[in-house]
């Protein structure tokens, strides 16, 4: 077994949150444009080696993904579309001119990284394993071009509900002086450089009382791209909206799952874009990613405007209830959406 004999304090499944911890075990390979990816292999957590000339560290070529492990009720633990995942890191190789990942290598390496960290799958309904895969140019670069060797890792963290409260709506701010992704940019991957200018704005949203920070688009700063690290959706007289993918806007699978989900309930979904003013006139609004899955928005600030939204609304309790069903095996997959590690 893995790490097996290392002494290790009882985990309190009841107060995971969405925090690191370091686990047992991680996944490695090696690539390069010359030779491709080398195999890879599991070892046990532990700190990488790198030239502080790499190319990740000096000029952010890296992207990540992020996806959980689940404990069905049954035992079993399962991915929800890690497919996806697959797919999207590929396409976010291309635009950052790093060698894609397979399909079948990141499905392999996700599914063993969960397989030598069960023990630290929680039990069902009190959290998940969330695993992190990560990619990144890493040999020593002094010119601004593509590394010639990259590292494809994939780590493992237990965690709680991303937001305090799970379910209890946020209050968010709309951000007036930042934005998130330009069109041309690289807002609609998952490159590593897209998160720390985000940081700021969030981080002072925060310390004055919200949840997080909802971003407009930048250019005409009026329609609505994303809370913070979320995809968003609002429901008006029962219709669902959200922004539509222009390219600054990250293809979330939650988003797209919610979406399928919807439509399967009888909803109808709109995807285009959602001005601020048409999202503060909502009856319901939620932000919906892998780690937030669905939360509730409860009020929303932008200049002048305190939109309350109430408690949590009906349709997004029920996408919340069927969505949160089927991921954790509580409900039939009738989407094939999970699979068994
Ligand atoms: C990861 C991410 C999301 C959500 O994507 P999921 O695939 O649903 O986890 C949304 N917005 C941004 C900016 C992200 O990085």
């Amino acid at each position: 077994m893995a790490a097996a004999g290392r002494e290790r304090p009882p985990i309190d499944w009841d107060s995971l949150t969405f925090s690191f911890t370091e686990t047992d075990r991680m996944f490695v390979a090696n690539g390069s444009w010359e030779d491709g990816w080398s195999e890879g292999r599991m070892v046990d957590f532990q700190p990488l080696n790198l030239s502080p000339a790499a190319c990740v560290l000096n000029y952010g070529q890296g992207l990540f993904e992020g996806m959980k492990a689940r404990r069905t009720p049954d035992g079993k633990i399962t991915l929800f579309r890690p497919e996806m995942n697959a797919r999207r890191a590929a396409e976010g190789a291309r635009r950052l001119v790093m060698p894609e990942v397979s399909e079948s290598m990141f499905i392999k390496a996700v599914k063993k990284v969960a397989e030598e960290n069960k023990r630290w799958v929680p039990p069902h309904g009190k959290g998940e394993l969330y695993l992190r895969p990560i990619l990144f140019g890493s040999s020593a670069r002094l010119g601004v071009s593509p590394a010639e060797e990259y590292m494809f890792v994939v780590f493992a963290v237990p965690v709680g509900p991303y937001f305090k409260g799970g379910m209890t709506p946020i209050s968010l701010r709309v951000s007036q002086n930042h934005h998130r992704a330009a069109p041309g940019g690289s807002g609609g991957v998952k490159a590593i450089g897209n998160y720390a200018p985000g940081m700021m704005p969030s981080k002072r949203a925060k310390s004055e009382g919200y949840s997080e920070i909802i971003y407009l688009d930048a250019v005409e700063h009026n329609y609505v791209e994303e809370v913070g690290a979320a995809n968003f959706f609002c429901v008006k007289d029962g219709i669902v909206y959200t922004p539509e993918l222009t390219g600054t806007i990250l293809p979330g699978i939650t988003r797209l799952s919610i979406i399928e989900l919807a439509r399967s309930m009888g909803l109808t979904v709109v995807e285009e874009k959602v001005s601020i003013d048409f999202a503060l006139s909502c009856d319901e609004a939620f932000c919906a990613g892998t780690a937030a899955v669905i939360s509730p928005i409860g009020s929303i600030q932008h200049g002048e405007i305190e939109e309350d939204f109430g408690g949590v609304g009906d349709t997004t309790l029920a996408l919340y209830e069927r969505l949160t069903g089927i991921m954790g095996g509580a409900l039939e997959d009738s989407f094939n959406w999970t699979v068994e590690v």
